[in-house]
């Protein structure tokens, strides 16, 4: 018969129970660093170009780095929001309700400025400006990244429509408001945009959603013509936005409307949500099904040229989000190296082991690059009214970016959690989170295909187009061979996808690279210049498929991942 186990009472009661072992060896949670002003790269860029701009964007890379921000971020996302069709009494209501971490998210991103600098500043290249914001603010929260970059991108349309200029003020204040007032009651507005149905978001041409013409009115003093909606929208983000671009068909033409949720008068428009989204990141964000019926909506520029119409904006959402993905690449390598730093294995810290240097140098070769990419696109687009030559640039390296960057994220982000062993692969970890967040950006605003599909529309509609990309690299010829050789075959490539779509991805891929190549060799140190050309670009010693494959030294892998460090 076994023998009982005595009750030693010294061992059993109160604390001492638990005392089992001493927590050791735990990373250091990556806090209390500015992710601007201890960003190298980030820094130079703005002294580069928006010096003016400094004091605002360290103000915000403090938040970046600020542990209650962090926290209102984790509570954001672990406490998602909650639809309310309906009050107590049974009326229909549509509303959704957020835990306040989100709310104080929005009032910091609004009070930033994340959503508006490019259209209040008054200095010299405000969308380069506002791309660095947007670029902080994703090392925040992303959830609250889509309102700020909607709201960028609506300011585009307000301001050419003008019954809509009361939205075009409102959507650039720094107050945040969340309430249903109408809008001339508003400090400031939140904005959406609800195209995608069911049978298909990448062919909008398919919109299912009918317009009827109502009545011509007046809104806020200027003569407009109503339309009743009658339709779906099967993905509907901010569905609390106060208002919303749309499409709608009128007889066979797709048109842009624009729906106010609460009309002059104050009564509520009739807009229905019919259930949120429940997704697999971005989650602190609510997304929705909606049901229009009899929903009033004012036309935004002619009928039938509603996909031109939203195409315009969508140039800012693109830029947004490939600035976006390149800020969450960031954030996950900050949280990796800072956890590699502080965590010991095999009796060094991780990031001292040769084969994780080489990882963490590659993963910071990979930021820089991808930022580089981002914020050229936004010079771009600084200069979209008087320069032709950044016109034709900005319109091809719009799609580039956006394609190229949303699609790095995903295997940055999963680089970022392998260094975190299984501890990043728990929900505590905010490397978790940003893992589940990294596919989205290249889903929606156009997927990878449909960016390629445009690379494409663009080099075949106008073959300047072309000769304006490899122009834009011309300063950077005969600093290194192995890059000559690879805008040639970009070219090469580029040739082949306009005469033949199958290529089409490649030669976005082979595009991307040529511009953030010549990126690093004018802005980065040799070291790191070195490292992309003879990983990415090169034929024989370099370019596999994962990363921390650099063929350079350990001694060169630590300098480059010491110039990314933020967090000490
Ligand atoms: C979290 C979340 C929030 C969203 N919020 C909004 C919102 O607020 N407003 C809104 O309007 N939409 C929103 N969307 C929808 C999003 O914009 C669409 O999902 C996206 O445009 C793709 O449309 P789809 O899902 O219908 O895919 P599909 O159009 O069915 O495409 C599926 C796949 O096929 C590919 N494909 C399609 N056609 C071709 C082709 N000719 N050649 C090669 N490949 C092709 C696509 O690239 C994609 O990879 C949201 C989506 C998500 C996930």
């Amino acid at each position: 018969m076994n023998k009982l186990v005595e009750f030693d009472p010294m061992i059993d009661s109160g604390s001492a129970r638990y005392a089992t072992h001493e927590v050791r060896n735990q990373a250091r949670a990556a806090d209390g660093f500015n992710a601007f002003a201890d960003d190298v790269v980030l820094a130079a860029a703005v002294r580069r170009e928006v010096p003016w701009a400094s004091g605002r964007c360290s103000a915000l890379g403090a938040l970046a780095g600020d542990a209650d921000v962090q926290d209102c971020a984790r509570l954001a996302n672990e406490h998602v929001p909650v639809l309310r069709t309906h009050d107590r009494f049974g009326n229909r209501i549509d509303w959704v309700e957020f835990h306040p971490a989100w709310h104080r998210l929005m009032t910091l991103a609004y009070r930033h400025e994340v959503h508006s600098l490019a259209w209040t500043a008054t200095a010299s290249q405000p969308h380069y400006a506002r791309a660095v914001l947007s670029y902080l603010w994703n090392q925040v929260e992303q959830g609250t990244g889509c309102p700020t970059g909607m709201a960028y991108a609506a300011h585009a349309g307000f301001a050419r429509t003008p019954a809509l200029a009361p939205w075009a003020a409102k959507v650039c204040a720094s107050e945040y408001e969340f309430s249903r007032a109408e809008v001339a009651q508003k400090r400031s507005v939140v904005v959406g945009y609800a195209m995608t149905e069911k049978q298909g978001g990448s062919d909008l041409r398919q919109t299912q959603t009918t317009a009827c013409r109502s009545h011509r009115g007046d809104y806020h003093g200027v003569a407009v013509d109503w339309y009743a909606l009658t339709g779906h929208k099967w993905f509907c983000s901010v569905p609390v936005a106060d208002g919303f671009f749309t499409l709608a068909k009128v007889g066979a033409g797709v048109t842009c409307f624009f729906v106010p949720r609460t009309l002059e008068d104050g009564s509520y428009n009739r807009f229905f949500i019919q259930r949120l989204k429940d997704k697999c990141g971005n989650r602190s964000n609510a997304s929705s099904e909606i049901e229009y019926a009899g929903t009033l909506a004012l036309r935004v520029g002619d009928e039938g040229h509603g996909l031109r119409e939203i195409l315009s904006h969508a140039h800012l959402t693109r830029l947004d989000f490939a600035v976006g993905s390149a800020g969450l690449m960031r954030q996950a390598l900050t949280l990796a190296v800072s956890h590699a730093s502080t965590r010991n294995g095999f009796g060094a810290a991780l990031s001292a082991q040769p084969m994780m240097a080489n990882v963490l140098a590659d993963m910071a070769i990979e930021v820089e690059a991808a930022t580089l990419l981002a914020l050229r696109v936004a010079k771009a687009t600084d200069h979209l009214a008087g320069n032709a030559f950044e016109r034709a640039f900005a319109r091809v390296a719009t799609p580039i970016a956006k394609y190229f960057n949303c699609s790095r994220a995903p295997a940055l982000a999963y680089e970022a959690l392998q260094c975190h062993g299984g501890n990043g692969f728990v929900e505590e970890s905010p490397i978790a989170r940003l893992y589940r967040e990294a596919p989205l950006n290249s889903v929606w605003e156009g997927t990878a295909n449909m960016m390629c599909m445009d690379v494409r529309r663009a080099l075949l509609k106008d073959r300047t187009t072309l000769a304006a990309l490899v122009e834009a690299v011309v300063d950077v010829r005969g600093v290194d061979t192995r890059y000559d050789r690879f805008v040639s075959r970009a070219t090469r490539l580029a040739e082949r996808a306009c005469a033949d779509e199958f290529f089409a991805r490649a030669a976005t891929e082979a595009l991307a690279r040529m511009i953030q190549g010549a990126e690093l060799i004018r802005h980065a140190p040799q070291g790191v210049a070195d490292g992309f050309i003879a990983s990415r670009l090169a034929d024989a010693d370099g370019g596999t498929a994962l990363l921390g494959s650099l063929p350079t030294s350990k001694h060169d892998a630590d300098l480059i991942v010491e110039r990314a460090r933020v967090s000490r």
